[in-house]
């Protein structure tokens, strides 16, 4: 199979340090393997995502030195794939409409044991469960993955994955992803959110999926929510691809990049006459 890999960012602000390095990466990474590397935007965030962070992704890869092949693939012309996925996983009773707000998951996880605190997982606070059994119509809110229901399907079934990088503890080569992981650390995920139909996690394994990616190159911060992406391939029966989760950018205070740190955005570097040869100097690539 040919090595493929991509970078995938969000088009809800400029790219910086960070995405350099990611994109600079899988870039190298696929070119040393004679394999492929692509190009996907997501945008299922539409009340973010804005057409000019988009083609400014575009001119700040192009300066960059990557190519990658057209068309790109962009994530709000997959609405339909990710409503199929969808439909089936409700067909086969694995997902309940949630209808909590915030607040709601925020005190139902902290009570009724005073000072219970909230476990927080790879998604967010781990669901508390309050309309696992309340039998919402689909409408009445967000899908959510009944976790232990998924897991009874997958009963005999090994979940793991490879990482050639490492995560946040040194984890590398297997990885095992176990149920006792799966149910107290990542609980009942939300697989299509309210406003948007469906949820970054179901998106990403989907389109790994539909363009044949064998290696996902990405930072450390998403290691954790890899136990759900492994879960998914499972339950969809969609290979698993092997993962490079790799170092995240730091400023100098040691704060990992954020997109709202416009002053390492890659634009600014640029405007203010810095080469890709700089840039990749500062990252250390
Ligand atoms: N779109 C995600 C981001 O911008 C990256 C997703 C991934 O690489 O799996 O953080």
């Amino acid at each position: 199979m040919t090595f493929t890999t991509r970078f995938a960012p969000s088009p809800t602000g400029p790219l910086h340090l960070g995405h350099a390095y990611s994109a600079l990466l899988a870039f190298e990474m696929a070119k040393a393997e004679g394999g492929q590397f692509l190009l996907r935007i997501e945008d299922i965030d539409q009340s973010r995502a804005r057409a000019h962070w988009e083609a400014q992704i575009y001119d700040d890869l192009a300066w960059l030195g990557l190519e990658w092949p057209q068309p790109v693939m962009r994530q709000s012309d997959r609405m339909a794939a990710y409503q199929t996925a969808l439909d089936a996983l409700w067909d086969r009773g694995l997902l309940y409409a949630c209808a909590c707000k915030r607040r709601d998951i925020l005190a139902a996880s902290s009570a009724p044991q005073e000072g219970a605190e909230p476990v927080f997982g790879p998604d967010g606070i781990v669901y508390p469960g309050t309309c696992r059994h309340a039998g919402h119509p689909r409408e009445a809110g967000a899908l959510r993955l009944d976790i232990r229901k998924a897991l009874q399907t997958l009963e005999g079934k090994e979940l793991n994955f490879v990482e050639g990088g490492s995560g946040p503890e040194g984890e590398s080569g297997a990885i095992p992803v176990s149920k006792d992981l799966l149910i107290n650390h990542v609980g009942d995920v939300v697989l299509a959110r309210r406003d948007m139909g469906t949820s970054y996690h179901l998106s990403v394994v989907l389109d790994d999926a539909a363009q044949a990616v064998t290696h996902v190159v990405r930072g450390r911060d998403l290691f954790e929510a890899t136990y759900i992406h492994i879960l998914l391939q499972a339950l969809l029966s969609l290979p698993t691809p092997h993962y490079h989760h790799h170092q995240l950018i730091r400023d100098e205070t040691g704060k990992r990049l954020a997109k709202r740190d416009d002053a390492r955005a890659i634009a600014l570097y640029r405007e203010n006459g810095s080469t890709p040869r700089d840039i990749r100097d500062i990252i250390g690539l």
